[in-house]
């Protein structure tokens, strides 16, 4: 779905600015969810998995209908990017993105490695072209490079912003979780009021 969606932006790349959108997908996961479950148990149960059901030179179409729901979602996706912008459909309606946002706030909370962006606004010229280029609509330079806050729920780790930086402000690395940063302005309140009381005690 991705790639129809990143195809289709092609014919109309318009980035999405109001980001309610994204809500949308985690409104309705629980339901999908439950149907999944329930489908599960009046199937009495998993009796075996396969990966490729009825997948015939490299389609999966098992019968009509299940074609014709394939094309609709194909249609939802074209229709979606061009009347919304890009990726409308990884937006709102995506199924798949509830679970690689939980997984990468499972990742963060247990400082699992992964694949990471960093970011060293020191480089950075604020050209715009990251976020510019991002297919996710994020506004990378301001709300990721210039904070230092490179984990975002809606990136999709595309390295788009990586390719567009002029100035290698944003690197991707596979890497373990950094020790956790104290933000210059928190450490220098700390040094301030240690220094405070330290003059208090002399007085
Ligand atoms: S990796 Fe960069 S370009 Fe891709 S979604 Fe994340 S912020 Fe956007
Ligand atoms: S593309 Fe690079 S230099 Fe330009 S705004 Fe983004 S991070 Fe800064």
């Amino acid at each position: 779905m991705g790639g129809i969606a990143e195809a289709t932006s092609k014919l109309r790349d318009k980035r999405i600015r109001r980001r309610g959108i994204d809500w949308i997908k985690l409104t309705y996961w629980p339901l999908w969810l439950a149907l999944i479950f329930l489908t599960v148990v009046r199937a009495g149960g998993f009796k075996q998995v396969d990966f490729l059901y009825q997948t015939w030179h490299g389609i999966s179409v098992s019968c009509l209908g299940s074609a014709l729901l394939a094309l609709i979602i194909v249609a939802i996706v074209v229709a979606l990017t061009l009347i919304v912008g890009r990726r409308a459909f990884c937006h709102s309606l995506c199924w798949i993105s509830p679970f690689m946002i939980i997984g990468t706030w499972i990742r963060e909370r247990l400082r699992l490695p992964g694949l990471r962006l960093r970011a060293a606004p020191e480089k950075c010229v604020s050209c715009g072209a990251c976020t510019s280029a991002c297919p996710m609509s994020l506004d990378v330079q301001e709300t990721m490079v210039a904070p230092n806050k490179m984990t975002k729920r809606e990136c999709v780790l595309c390295a788009t912003c990586v390719d567009a930086c002029p100035t290698e402000a944003i690197t991707i690395h596979f890497e373990a979780a950094r020790p956790r940063r104290i933000s210059e302005d928190r450490r220098n309140t700390r040094l301030q009021h240690r220094a405070d009381g330290e003059d208090s005690r002399e007085d």
